[in-house]
């Protein structure tokens, strides 16, 4: 029987020449190099990662939950607590002791780690929940971990996992309520892992800009994964720097992005982005949060690049994809593409029955990759799932006729105006045509007479202004009256977290009180 380990998927991709270089770390100035990670060392540092939670004799499935900056040596982390059949728990760094308190006491994990400069108070939280072992890893690698680590043979047998143990958990961000760690297994992660390569046509070849954080799913499966599956090289940035960037593009073939960072790459001055830079590269790939349609064009304008848009979350990996290969048909900016193979879409009504191609519903999608559950909710994961087994992905969206898949937005951010049902997004799309707009949010604020009132928050474009009555005027007549905004605000930037999506809980709380009291 073959071992169902992810890690041992990974490691058997490994080239054959382990000396050459896997992950190159490109933190210097105008990204350069700054230091060079062999396959042998990846090999070898996952070993004594994996040897070194064997000698701590935990017991089957403890969480190992890690809260450190981006740096390879905590991606060598990750692997060697797969590879020692653990669940790895990665938490954003930017999170703060409450929110720590209630991870720990949610996963309960048998490990944690943290910074030195965090274990202060994330120590004090996680002995109070209990936890037997705490460590510190920094950026530069120095910490508890490194010196503990010294101590471990760079040499391990993968342990030998079944399909559905669990590889990790991802504690969703989560705007209302508690956040819920998604259960993922070795079989979710292999084969949506599998399915990129091949759709994205990853070869050994291949060098991935690596911008992304590693607390996610985005960086820490997508990316990583098929890097390694592929055996291709990484240039590591430990964070984004547009410049430095766009420097080291040229050395590169495939970039993965959020949105964000290619509106940050597209306003860049030193260098400015152009053809030139992305002179090998084969691929663009945005996805996490929806990439405006100007973006799209405004890229391939300027790169001749057609960005590749795909659709997955914490739950379910990814779920769509615009093609890499033309035969399999065109990239279509403003949708995420088709269905990845393996994976099934449907879009149902309110009523539970299948909607026309074309017509807006809730997502639904079924396939290997689909999470077990949610930590310790049941009641909360049966809801989410529906009697014939398919996930509620919580997203509003329609299939056209040939299987393109677009999102409207996500069902809680539906907003209910007077008794009409209105998507933001379509409103944003309606909004964003406007002259002089750069982007936008729209919101559902309560209101005496509507219950909730359209609200737009709109960010205007360098050198623009944005007149909000002219706006709502010029919208009467393109949209229902009752999409249309009430009130427009307009600010300098839409407050957004480490994966670009807009913080509408936010500006929520920001706008709550203007209709209040008449106002
Ligand atoms: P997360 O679990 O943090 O990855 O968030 C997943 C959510 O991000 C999805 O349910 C979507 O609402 C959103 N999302 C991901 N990719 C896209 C995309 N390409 N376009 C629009 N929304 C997206």
């Amino acid at each position: 029987m073959t071992n169902a380990n992810l890690f041992a998927t990974l490691r058997a991709a490994f080239p054959a020449e382990l000396d050459t270089c896997a992950i190159e770390v490109t933190d210097g100035p105008g990204g350069s190099t700054t230091a060079r990670y062999s396959w042998r060392e990846v090999d070898e540092q996952s070993a004594r990662v994996a040897n070194l939670l064997e000698s701590l004799q935990l017991p089957p499935g403890s969480r190992i939950a890690v809260q450190t900056e981006k740096s390879v040596d905590a991606l060598l982390l990750y692997l060697g607590v797969l590879r020692a059949g653990c669940v790895y728990l990665p938490l954003n760094p930017a999170y703060q002791a409450d929110e720590m308190r209630y991870f720990i006491a949610d996963a309960e994990p048998a490990v944690v780690v943290g910074t030195s400069q965090s274990m202060n108070w994330l120590g004090a939280i996680a002995r109070e929940a209990g936890v037997a072992h705490c460590f510190t890893l920094d950026a530069d690698g120095d910490g508890t971990l490194r010196h503990a680590l010294a101590a471990q043979s760079p040499r391990h047998d993968v342990a030998a996992c079944h399909d559905d143990d669990l590889a990790a958990i991802l504690y969703t961000s989560g705007t209302t309520g508690r956040s819920k760690g998604a259960m993922l297994s070795h079989r979710n992660l292999r084969s949506n892992a599998l399915t990129l390569r091949d759709y994205w046509g990853w070869q050994s070849t291949d060098v991935l800009i690596h911008a992304l954080p590693i607390f996610h799913v985005h960086g820490l499966f997508v990316a990583s994964h098929c890097a390694l599956l592929a055996g291709a090289r990484m240039l590591w940035f430990s964070r984004f720097d547009a410049g430095a960037v766009i420097a080291r593009l040229t050395d590169a073939t495939v970039f993965m992005g959020v949105p964000t960072l290619y509106v940050r790459m597209l306003g860049a001055t030193a260098p400015r982005l152009s053809r030139e830079h992305c002179r090998h590269m084969r691929l663009f790939i945005s996805g996490s949060a929806p990439l405006l349609i100007e973006t799209f064009n405004e890229f391939r304008e300027r790169t001749g690049h057609t960005i590749l848009e795909r659709y997955g979350m914490s739950e379910t990996c990814m779920l769509t994809s615009n093609p890499w290969l033309r035969a399999d048909g065109e990239r279509r900016g403003g949708t995420v593409g088709l269905p990845l193979p393996g994976v099934e879409v449907r879009v149902h009504d309110e009523r539970g029955l299948a909607c026309e191609a074309g017509v807006i519903g809730a997502i639904q999608v079924r396939g290997p990759n689909v999470f077990a559950g949610y930590w310790r909710m049941p009641e909360k994961t049966r809801e989410e799932f529906t009697d014939d087994g398919w996930f509620r992905t919580g997203d509003v969206g329609r299939i056209d006729a040939d299987g393109y898949v677009t999102i409207v937005g996500r069902s809680k951010d539906l907003l209910i105006s007077g008794g009409f049902n209105v998507y933001p997004a379509e409103v944003e799309g309606f909004i964003n045509e406007t002259a002089g707009v750069a982007e936008s949010a729209v919101i559902g604020v309560p209101h005496p007479d509507f219950g909730e009132a359209v609200v737009a928050v709109v960010v205007a474009k360098p050198g623009a202004s944005v007149d909000g009555e002219r706006m709502m005027g010029s919208l009467k007549g393109r949209i229902a009256s009752f999409k249309v905004p009430k009130r427009v605000f307009v600010v300098d930037e839409l407050p957004r977290n480490a994966m670009g999506k807009v913080q509408k809980q936010r500006l929520l709380e920001e706008f709550s009180q203007i209709f209040v009291g008449g106002a």
